[in-house]
């Protein structure tokens, strides 16, 4: 129940009312100080093999340590970032950051993904960046995948969809992101080379519904394995959820049930590969949800 007054809270509050009320321009200008300070911090938080419950990758979820707001998650900064022409920098920062937590955890044998927005795909050469990142860490491309929203393939513009291509062909894997949220979700699986998808929270916040939260489910889990893609279900908090998710046949999971975004010094991994986060309440992440 207290979750559910939390979300109910969160939905209510509408992220534009701070944003307006504090100044965009004198945020743009902090972040711009933050990105080159090195006040962004990168969480990890991670990806589960649904049968064995192992970790098996990890999504990098930027944080910025404010110097006087405190920890603020991407909600709050993000879209600044986009509007001010900083998401480039600011995404080229996170994906050297996750290059370089494969490189410095050896006996991590799994990936990472990277949440990119459709600017960094338009405006920038997200290949260039993404080869100098693996090349500067010695990273196999394989290590890496990246996450854009079915809207953001869409929007792609077409110079975009080459970067896209080229990404692919590097070895990167691209992975929608909140997948069944967007416009046009199945034309973003047609249209690009895509090797997994993940299934928005909204859907998993419905299962347990039989009359269409778990149809859904149910299709789309078979949607993907007929794809020939890895599904992640996003959300999952209880183990009613987690049962049901295996039931419908999904692969991977994630969700604050496996683990919060956590700090990088918080995560261990024993030389047989295993990797440890602390469980238990919002251990790490920001409280959210
Ligand atoms: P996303 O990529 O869909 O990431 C999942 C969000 O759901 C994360 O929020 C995560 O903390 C939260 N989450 C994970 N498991 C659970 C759960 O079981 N319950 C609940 N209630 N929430 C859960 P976060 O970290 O606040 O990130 C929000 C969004 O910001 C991300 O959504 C992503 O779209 C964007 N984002 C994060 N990092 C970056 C980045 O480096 N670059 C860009 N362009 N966007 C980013
Ligand atoms: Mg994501
Ligand atoms: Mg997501
Ligand atoms: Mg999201």
């Amino acid at each position: 129940a207290a979750k559910e007054s939390g979300r109910a809270r969160l939905a209510a509050y509408h992220p534009g009312m701070r944003r307006d009320a504090m100044s965009k321009l004198s945020v743009e200008a902090e972040l711009r100080t933050a990105i080159r300070d090195g006040q962004l911090v990168v969480f990890y938080q991670p990806v589960v093999d649904l049968a064995s419950r192992r970790i098996i990758a990890f999504e990098a979820l930027v944080r910025w340590h404010h110097p006087s707001r405190g920890l603020l998650g991407p909600d709050e900064f993000i879209g600044i970032a986009e509007e001010a022409n900083l998401i480039v920098p600011l995404g080229s920062h996170v994906i050297h950051e996750a290059c370089r937590f494969i490189s410095t955890h050896p006996d991590f044998s799994g990936r990472v993904l990277v949440n990119v927005s459709t600017k960094q795909i338009g405006s920038a050469d997200l290949t260039r960046v993404v080869r100098s990142a693996l090349t500067e860490s010695g990273v196999n491309p394989s290590r890496l995948g990246l996450e854009i929203t079915e809207t953001g393939m869409l929007m792609a513009s077409h110079a975009a969809k080459s970067d896209l291509e080229a990404l692919t062909a590097l070895g990167v894997d691209l992975v929608i992101d909140d997948f069944g949220t967007g416009y046009s979700a199945l034309s973003s699986v047609l249209l690009n080379p895509v090797s997994g998808l993940k299934l928005a929270r909204e859907f998993t916040l419905r299962l347990g519904d039989r009359s269409t939260g778990d149809r859904i489910s149910i299709a789309m889990a078979t949607l993907t394995m007929s794809l020939d893609m890895y599904g992640v279900i996003e959300g999952i908090e209880t183990e009613a959820q987690y049962a049901l998710a295996r039931r419908h046949g999904w692969t991977y999971g994630q969700g604050f049930l496996f683990g919060h975004p956590t700090p990088e010094e918080l995560i261990t991994i024993d030389t047989d590969g295993t990797v440890h986060v602390p469980t238990g309440d919002r251990g790490a992440g920001l409280a959210v949800g």
